[in-house]
């Protein structure tokens, strides 16, 4: 723990040290390492071991190691005896970290007189006396120590000891180590990556020159800040600045000390420090946004560490920390705890194709967990016992808080799908219109009172929730497809749990942080990252009420023949071939934009995209003129770039697919207008294209969905027609009629077979309207005061108002 000033209270800055060690454990990290020192506020450890036997007691499964006990300051029998205790009381989950080094104003208080050189000299007398006296009685005549026979007492639990690391940077120690059969951690300090590179050299050579031993590990210890934007990441680099300002005082020992605080360093000395400018802090530590620090720690898992080490004293304030260590974590939530699952799996970064986050891998174990959870939840006194008006609250909250964060979620979102930041972001206002939409509904959902057929009965109907509700989500949009499930399920008193898809699921682990605040009790809102094979836990689970699933046919038949096993109610989002019918009557500059919209949007990845131009013959020219020209100006490019129109796809296998089914129809004899062929580079783009289609209307491109940016273009002659063709496919999801005529705009709306038509218009959604298709497009509707309704079930009661006895129990009343 770090104090830096008289005013921060001791108790205060102890309670959050735990609470990011708490994190830290949730979150899966491996260990938790803190040091010792003395007389110093800036690092206050006075012996780690009793720091440490305090996290055992509050954390479940990280290790606990010295990061590290100071050599000449401890005898080898009581750190044999101490550190094995230690080991005992925390079942054994200790790593022991030795050093030389310390401030020299704790060696001149400590052990006047001693140098670095002497407490080398020490811990190489100290490290192998402990290791015998752990392995039975010894006898040790040293230059620093003697003492007649004698053993640890107690032995550790870890046998034959619990690992020893050593603190090293000069040649001499990592052999000294790896000789011994030490681990090794290292430090570069303010130095650069060609420290890293130096160190990990030194430890490399000792290897060498042991080869009898096995290698040990090596860890790397740097000062690490996630940040979440560039600006964030310089706050951070400046922070860390004014941390080696203090750090280089206390090392150099030149400032006056008094109750254990150093004189003040000004922002302005801090800043002009020749090594540790901030800019040299920005290159050299790990800070900056996720991506960027994943790569600095991967590139040096290539060099050969084994562990890395977040180093989170850093001068910042505890919320600063603790947000930069849950932006490292990114686990799933369940009841109302964040935890690493079982596995985890990397999330790719669409536009370059390389890799960018680590996510959670929910097994069916935590699905289970997160069911139950879920279950407790729906009857506890918590949620089931407040009034409809108070869970309104709670998701009006929510959506504040989505408001809030929405620059925030959207960057997230457009980097894990590469969905565009001018989709995201627009995206994103919406889920909080949906929640808010939801919030209000909570006490609207009414039951009714029966005028009965019975002079003697009261009956009503009492709306009551269903139980916990799986709700599953593809990658496309995610916060947007979870919302509108989740706002009407807990404003109808349900409890969820949430699927995230194996692809893009970064902004829902965000969102998760964002359900946690708005203080919903534990185990309300549960949300999941994994893949099919958490899905299938989830919809086989007996204790699932309703399952609300947005994806495609093939997993949708999954999902019903799962339901089967518990005949829980289902509602189905689905795919859609949905038809844009153009009229030669039509205001073609507004359907020629509308179409852009309707299939290049979101790069095509929308279910209710409006993939295929049905076009009146005599326009059919005109028309593809007009989208050719408009498909060519797309600006394609980064998705984080405001100006970009088209991004790439969200994964490879969709742009491969895509690609192989445009090349399909082109040899079954679709006209290529533009575009179809995938650009070099790196990425998963895959350009606007037009297919013409007129004579070749089975080609797979009209028939199937391509969830991208291809547009497929049939001719029609008049009306019948084309609701023949709007009607000739087994989907039944969206629709868009364009026509100044409005007879035959009514005519049309009744003739189509799908669950939304867009006159004039497309891809207009609101919270107030319900949305959802039917046959391959699915069932069930998400929207509106219906979606609600869904998530509940009807409870008739009977109450007899009659004093009289019950009448003849032989006939029915
Ligand atoms: P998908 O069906 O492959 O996956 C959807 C989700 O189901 C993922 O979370 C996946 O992990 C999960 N899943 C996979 N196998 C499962 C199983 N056996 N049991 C339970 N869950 C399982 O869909 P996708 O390819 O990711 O998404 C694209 C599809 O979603 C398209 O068809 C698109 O039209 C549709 N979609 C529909 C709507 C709508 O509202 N109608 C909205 C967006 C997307």
């Amino acid at each position: 723990m770090e104090r830096v000033s008289a005013a921060d209270d001791q108790k205060k800055l102890y309670d959050e040290m735990i609470e990011l060690c708490r994190i830290a454990d949730e979150g899966g990290m491996h260990a938790i390492w803190t040091g010792e020192h003395h007389g110093m506020n800036f690092t206050i450890a006075p012996n780690p071991f009793l720091n440490l036997i305090d996290i055992a007691r509050r954390t479940k499964n990280v290790r606990l190691g010295t990061g590290t006990v100071i050599a000449p300051f401890w005898h080898p029998i009581r750190l044999a005896g101490e550190a094995a205790m230690t080991d005992l009381i925390t079942d054994g989950r200790l790593d022991l970290g030795i050093a030389r080094g310390a401030y020299s104003f704790e060696y001149e208080r400590m052990v006047p007189g001693l140098d670095a050189w002497g407490a080398g000299q020490r811990m190489r007398e100290l490290i192998p006396a402990i290791q015998k006296l752990w392995q039975g009685d010894y006898e040790h005549q040293g230059e620093y120590w003697q003492f007649p026979k004698t053993t640890s007492s107690p032995m550790p639990v870890q046998q034959p000891h619990p690992p020893i690391w050593v603190a090293a940077r000069d040649p001499n120690s990592h052999e000294f180590a790896v000789a011994n059969g030490c681990n090794v951690q290292v430090t570069p300090l303010h130095l650069g990556d060609e420290e890293v590179v130096n160190l990990i050299g030194h430890f490399n050579a000792a290897c060498e020159k042991n080869p009898d031993r096995p290698r040990p590990q090596i860890m790397v210890l740097r000062h690490t800040y996630v940040a979440d934007s560039e600006e964030d990441a310089r706050r951070g680099a400046e922070e860390l600045n004014m941390f080696y300002n203090y750090f280089g005082a206390w090392f150099k020992n030149e400032k006056p000390i008094s109750m254990g605080l150093i004189e003040e360093i000004t922002p302005e000395q801090a800043a002009k420090h020749p090594f540790y400018s901030p800019e040299a802090m920005r290159k050299n530590q790990i800070v900056g946004e996720a991506p960027e620090v994943i790569e600095r720690i991967k590139s040096y898992e290539a060099l050969g560490y084994d562990q890395f080490s977040f180093w989170i004293d850093s001068g910042m304030s505890f919320e600063r920390k603790r947000a930069s260590l849950e932006r490292f974590i990114r686990d799933h939530y369940i009841d109302g705890r964040f935890e690493d699952g079982a596995q985890a799996f990397e999330t790719l970064d669409p536009a370059t194709g390389t890799p960018w986050a680590l996510v959670a891998d929910a097994s069916a174990a935590d699905v289970d967990r997160a069911v139950r959870a879920a279950d407790r939840a729906f009857t506890a006194p918590a949620w089931a016992g407040l009034t409809a008006t108070a869970r309104g609250k709670l998701i009006a909250r929510l959506a504040d808080l989505v408001a809030e964060a929405a620059p925030r979620l959207a960057r997230l979102e457009t980097r894990d799908t590469g969905k565009i930041i001018r989709e995201t972001g627009s995206q994103i206002a919406y889920v909080a219109d949906y929640y808010r939409y939801y919030a209000g509904l909570a006490d609207k959902i009414e039951g009714a009172h029966l005028p009965i057929d019975k002079p003697d009965m009261e009956v009503w109907l009492r709306r009551e929730p269903v139980g916990v509700v799986a709700a599953i989500v593809p990658w496309n949009s995610q916060l947007f497809l979870s919302a509108v499930k989740l706002g009407p399920a807990l404003a109808a008193g349900c409890t969820v749990v949430v699927k995230a898809s194996e692809d893009g699921p970064a902004a829902m682990l965000e969102f998760a942080r964002l359900v946690d605040q708005a203080g919903f009790p534990p185990g309300v809102v549960n949300i999941l990252t994994g893949g099919p094979e958490a899905g299938r836990a989830l919809t086989t689970h007996p204790l699932v009420a309703h399952i609300a699933f947005t994806g495609g046919p093939e997993t949708a038949r999954h999902i019903v023949r799962a339901s089967a096993e518990n005949l829980s109610r289902t509602s189905l989002e689905l795919g859609g071939k949905s038809p844009f019918i153009v009229f030669d009557d039509a205001d073609l500059d507004s359907a020629a934009n509308a179409q852009v919209a309707g299939i290049f949007a979101a790069t095509g990845q929308s279910c209710v995209a409006g993939s295929r131009l049905l076009v009146q013959r005599s326009i059919k020219d005109e028309m593809l003129a007009r989208l050719k020209a408009k498909a060519e100006a797309i600006r394609i490019g980064a998705p984080d770039d405001m100006a970009t129109e088209v991004g790439p796809l969200c994964t490879a296998r969709q742009r491969d697919r895509i690609e192989r089914i445009v090349a399909e129809s082109l040899a079954a004899g679709a006209r290529l207008v533009t575009g179809g062929k995938t650009p070099d580079g790196a990425g998963f783009y895959f350009p606007p294209t037009i297919l013409d289609c007129s004579d070749s209307p089975k080609a797979a491109s009209v028939t199937e969905e391509l969830f991208g940016p291809v547009l497929s273009v049939v001719a029609f002659d008049d009306e019948a027609d084309a609701l023949r063709l709007a009607n000739d496919t087994q989907y039944g999801l969206a629709s868009g009629v364009f026509t100044q005529n409005l007879g035959r705009a009514h005519r049309m709306i009744r003739g189509i077979r799908a669950g939304i038509v867009w006159v004039n218009t497309y891809r207009a959604v609101s919270p107030i309207a319900p949305f959802g298709g039917h046959r391959l497009s699915g069932h069930g509707r998400e929207g509106g005061l219906a979606a609600a309704l869904d998530y509940t079930t009807v409870k008739t009661v009977w109450l007899r108002t009659s004093d009289d006895p019950i009448p003849d129990p032989f006939v029915m009343r």
